[in-house]
């Protein structure tokens, strides 16, 4: 569907508690898409905010000795420090009480109170408050509420509600959801949607008693609206409906809406396209459920206290790597895209961002920029010198990039988008190291020598204009060092997404790294294993006699499907039958090369599936700042697969 604007939204988050990381990650893929929306020149309304109407709320206010509005009131500038930590440049922070909200909620209330999709009736059952969830006897087993993560014990009551009809919306809802394939992303979850709907859908109770917070429905204040029937219309409020016909024709309906996987089926993919389909609004164009995070491998939680705040991390971050916070900002930004495919769920680590701060952005970007940078000051005074030829095969590779970048972001791909940036980054430092300046300044090459540094530079322009909406910050400053004027993040994109655009003559900034790499020795951020690591117990010979570690010879390498990181190697380990073993080692080894190499071998630790292959021991490398270094017997002597290293 062609759109004037490009209107994006996040869930309005819950106000009693502020987004840990793991619930950033929502904000933050907007955000990306945001920005590239408006690259592309469109017009954008990004929208995120807070949902503040829940009984909780109520709750915790009367604990402090405040009133419910005095206590959300609190918590927006937290929510907005955490955001602009983060770079997250938003249109428009709605919050539920504003009165351009509660206006909305009730005249649409009254709409279908009119129209008979919303009728009065009444309901005795099981509720939890901590969910604001009522429950079916079916469900609850114990009195406790069903939601695993929740377990709190339930209440049984009994009220007069208002219902929305949503049954009747059962049938339309799958025709559409059956119809529209790329609706639901990842396709996957769509199908946990169809088969929800298909399971039958119930009219949703939408009002509760009113205690004093809330939206009072409107004609009857025994009655505040439920809260997610509330929240949910915020997107609506935003859009300017029933208050700013103009802006909401402009505007409607969302290009994309993203969320979590736990609000994706129950409330975003099915009460949600009703409550439209009951306005006779049209639906949203794609929605869109992530996964989750874990912390060190664990769920997050406050009770485990591995909860981690994007403004503790960046300023965490920016001390032990010396850069500023906004490129600390981005160093998350980018980790948390390009660690896992999008839709799948996703482990943090503070060694994992290390590693992929180091590798990828000192290692790999800063070689492209900042080494290319020191020569061209070196042999050119820091002038793009005149006369160059774009290198064919880079400039092709250039407008291959920008439409698989532009297709990876249409299909909310962003690990995708990134590994193919970065492929290209790698590309520029191949052409580098295959040209060799040094030695062409060295034999007086100079025409040469001009073309290889301006074909590099070249490339990490092109590379400045695809990450801006990634990295904001850093993009910017590597824009000014190629001594270019205006932003990364508003360009023409279509033309500069092209080879040629940087002129000779042009005088590019100094060469300071904008990723300082971190000395991982020194550094103090360091993960829980480590900690554990690094104070090992003393163990007994006898402990360690149990380890078979042995020679080991690949016969085999290839990678794994869908890990970036694990090749799947067969090696001769002296027995009759090869293993198979699973290694984490193809960020630093390519599976050719591996072929008749040596290696060292854990052979008797239990074997383990990992991403669906059975790994038959665990091959022993060094690690180096997060690098697998294989190990390898003595070059000059014969150890044979099979000999046991003791
Ligand atoms: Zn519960």
């Amino acid at each position: 569907m062609a759109h004037d604007c490009y209107y994006i939204t996040t869930p309005i988050y819950y106000v009693n508690a502020v987004p840990h990381i793991g619930n950033a990650y929502t904000t933050v893929c907007c955000d990306v898409l945001a920005r590239f929306h408006r690259q592309l020149g469109q017009e954008v309304l990004f929208a995120t905010g807070t949902d503040e109407h829940a009984l909780k709320v109520r709750e915790v206010a009367e604990g402090l000795g405040m009133t419910p509005l005095a206590y959300v009131d609190t918590m927006e500038p937290k929510f907005k420090q955490q955001w602009a930590s983060l770079e997250i440049a938003f249109d428009d922070y709605i919050r539920t009480p504003e009165k351009r909200h509660v206006e909305m909620v009730q005249k649409v209330f009254k709409k279908l109170l009119d129209s008979g999709d919303i009728y009065l009736g009444s309901y005795e059952g099981w509720y939890c408050v901590s969910d604001e969830t009522f429950f079916t006897k079916t469900e609850v087993t114990d009195e406790r509420c069903p939601n695993p993560e929740c377990r709190k014990p339930l209440s049984w009551v009994k009220e007069e509600n208002y219902f929305f009809r949503l049954s009747k919306y059962q049938k339309p809802l799958l025709e559409y959801m059956t119809s529209h394939a790329g609706w639901l992303k990842p396709e996957y979850r769509a199908n946990e949607v169809i088969a929800f709907t298909r399971a039958g859908l119930k009219d949703q109770s939408v009002s509760r008693t009113n205690n004093g917070w809330g939206i009072p429905v409107p004609g009857d204040e025994k009655h505040v609206i439920y809260v997610w029937f509330d929240a949910l219309l915020n997107y609506l409020t935003v859009a300017g409906y029933l208050s700013d016909d103009k802006k909401f024709a402009r505007v409607w309906p969302p290009a994309v809406q993203m969320m979590g996987k736990d609000i994706f089926v129950r409330f975003h993919c099915t009460l949600w396209p009703a409550m439209l389909m009951a306005l006779e609004v049209a639906v949203p164009d794609m929605l869109v459920g992530h996964g989750f995070w874990t912390v060190d491998g664990e769920k997050i939680s406050k009770s485990k206290g591995n909860v981690v705040y994007a403004t503790a991390l960046i300023r965490e971050l920016a001390e032990l790597s010396g850069s500023p916070e906004d490129i600390a900002a981005d160093a998350i930004r980018y980790f948390l895209l390009r660690e896992v495919p999008f839709g799948s769920d996703g482990d943090f680590s503070k060694q994992a961002l290390i590693s992929r701060f180091n590798s990828d952005l000192a290692n790999d970007l800063g070689n492209l920029l900042n080494r290319t940078l020191s020569m061209l000051h070196r042999y050119f005074g820091g002038e793009v010198p005149p006369g160059a030829k774009n290198n064919e095969e880079l400039a092709h590779q250039a407008d291959t990039l920008a439409k698989e970048v532009r297709a990876a972001l249409d299909d909310i791909q962003f690990s995708k988008a990134l590994e193919a940036i970065w492929e290209f980054v790698s590309s520029g430092n191949k052409y580098v190291e295959q040209n060799a300046p040094w030695a062409l300044h060295r034999e007086g090459k100079e025409t040469e020598l001009a073309e290889v540094l301006y074909n590099t530079l070249e490339t990490a322009r092109v590379v400045t204009v695809l990450i801006a909406p990634f990295m904001p910050s850093a993009a910017t400053k590597m824009w000014r060092q190629l001594g270019l004027k205006g932003s990364p993040g508003s360009v023409n994109w279509e033309k500069d997404v092209r080879f040629g655009g940087l002129k000779s003559g042009t005088k590019c900034g100094s060469a300071d790294p904008i990723f300082p790499r971190i000395d991982t020795a020194k550094s103090t951020l360091q993960s829980k294993d480590q900690k554990s690591e690094a104070t090992k117990p003393l163990i007994q010979f006898d402990e360690f006699k149990k380890l078979d570690i042995r020679i080991a010879r690949i016969l085999n390498a290839e990678h794994v499907e869908g890990a970036d990181k694990l090749l799947k190697l067969t090696v001769d380990t002296g027995e009759n039958e090869p293993r198979t073993v699973v290694a984490g080692i193809a960020q630093h080894y390519q599976a050719e090369t591996l072929p008749g190499r040596s290696i060292v071998l854990l052979a008797n630790l239990a074997p383990a599936k990992i991403r669906g292959v059975e790994s038959q021991g665990m091959l022993l490398a060094a690690d180096v700042d997060g690098r697998a270094i294989l190990l390898q017997p003595d070059q000059n002597e014969e150890a044979p697969p099979g000999a046991i290293v003791r």
